[in-house]
């Protein structure tokens, strides 16, 4: 892969914070990462640029051509949320989200990569049954992220000013199943070598062109396992028997629906990190969940989501595994030391806020 930074060990990290409780927990990961950086003997050169709402009252717009050409000159992107009541009245293109949507199309990134973790000393913060959680869940959903319906054509037929139709499509070509069948089927080769692709074959012309591609794909990879489900089961399966996943590919709409499903079942939205990445080493990572505006300048913010989107950065666009594998463990340690944020406290556990939470984290790396 190639990477921008001209000396080696050392990476330009983009950080686009945004809004509500995104400067916090972008600020706590910096931390972690310049803590890793030492570590490791790694140089980091951080780089902040506004984007969603933060942009829209500095700037114009939320997503202005200056973090654009920031994020494309830097080895990857760190993100927090954008978002929140202030914002909540504009509409079309000054929508926060824009910015989001804006980012990833400039940065070509096709693929986004949600992994949903039942970790041991939260599983009561799941909804399922110990039985089903048995010693944990790791699932990675691989979700196309720049084709099918959301971008497909679309029209509504209006008469006399109300909507009396309307359609949208799903489309892909084989090009772009093949792709992200790859990204998948190399994710699989660093975890359990399962590959279960999901699609709706049974009805949609365009769910077998999805089904023979990836099964055509799956052989350049004949050390991974390759199965399919169709989209109804698969969303049964996840409630019913999740530990059989090891990587879920999907189309956008699907993956949209599925990834959403597979992070509630670990019931903590703090937690989760993505990655959306494109052909590149370029990535750009963040929490799933959004900028929180009723917790926002709090100080109690789990920043553990953030966190963790720093350690797929070192694994997908840095390839400091190390640095990845240090931060994961050290999340784990503070899980199981029984350590939590508000979030994920229960009972008569104790909440630290996120500056105690980002500094017993820095002490366990
Ligand atoms: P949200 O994820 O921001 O919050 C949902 C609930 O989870 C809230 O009670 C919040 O306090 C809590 N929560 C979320 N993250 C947390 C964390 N790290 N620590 C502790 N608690 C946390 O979703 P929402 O309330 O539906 O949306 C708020 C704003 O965020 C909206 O403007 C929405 O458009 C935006 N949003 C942005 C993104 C993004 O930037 N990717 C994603 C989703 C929503």
């Amino acid at each position: 892969m190639n990477k921008k930074n001209t000396t080696q060990n050392e990476y330009k990290i983009a950080l686009l914070p945004g809004d509500g409780i995104g400067p916090a927990i972008v600020n706590a990961t910096a931390k972690i990462i310049n803590k890793i950086a030492t570590q490791l003997e790694f140089k980091v050169i951080f780089k902040s640029a506004p984007i969603g709402g933060a942009a829209i009252d500095s700037r114009g717009c939320p997503l202005p051509d200056e973090t654009v050409d920031l994020c494309k000159s830097c080895d990857a992107v760190l993100m927090g949320a954008v978002g929140g009541p202030k914002w909540d009245n504009l509409t079309g293109n000054m929508r926060p989200e824009k910015g989001i949507l804006g980012i990833r199309r400039e940065l070509g990134l096709f693929a986004n990569l949600r992994p949903a973790i039942v970790y041991n000393a939260l599983k009561a913060a799941s909804p399922l049954k110990d039985s089903i959680l048995g010693d944990g869940i790791d699932i990675m959903v691989v979700r196309e992220l720049t084709g099918g319906i959301y971008f497909g054509k679309r029209r509504s037929v209006y008469r006399d000013e109300e909507c009396i139709a309307a359609y949208d499509t799903e489309e892909y070509t084989a090009y772009e199943i093949e792709r992200i069948a790859r990204v998948a089927f190399n994710v699989a080769r660093k975890r359990k070598k399962m590959v279960c692709s999901v699609d709706k074959a049974n009805v949609l012309d365009s769910s077998m062109l999805w089904r023979t591609t990836v099964q055509r794909i799956s052989k350049e990879f004949d050390d991974v396992e390759l199965s399919h489900m169709y989209v109804d089961n698969a969303a049964m399966q996840l409630i019913r028997n999740p530990r059989q996943f090891d990587v879920v590919l999907t189309n956008n709409m699907f993956g949209d629906i599925l990834s959403d499903e597979a992070s509630q079942i670990t019931g903590s939205i703090g937690m989760l990190p993505s990655a959306s990445i494109g052909s590149s080493s370029l990535g750009l990572y963040e929490p799933i969940h959004g900028s929180a505006p009723d917790i926002a300048h709090l100080n109690i913010a789990n920043p553990i989501a953030t966190i963790l989107s720093a350690s797929m950065m070192f694994r997908y666009s840095l390839s400091e595994i190390e640095a990845a594998d240090r931060i994961e463990k050290a999340v784990i340690k503070f899980l199981n030391l029984g350590y939590r944020t508000k979030d994920i406290a229960s009972g008569s556990e104790v909440a630290l806020n996120t500056d105690e939470a980002t500094n017993y984290i820095l002490d366990l790396i």
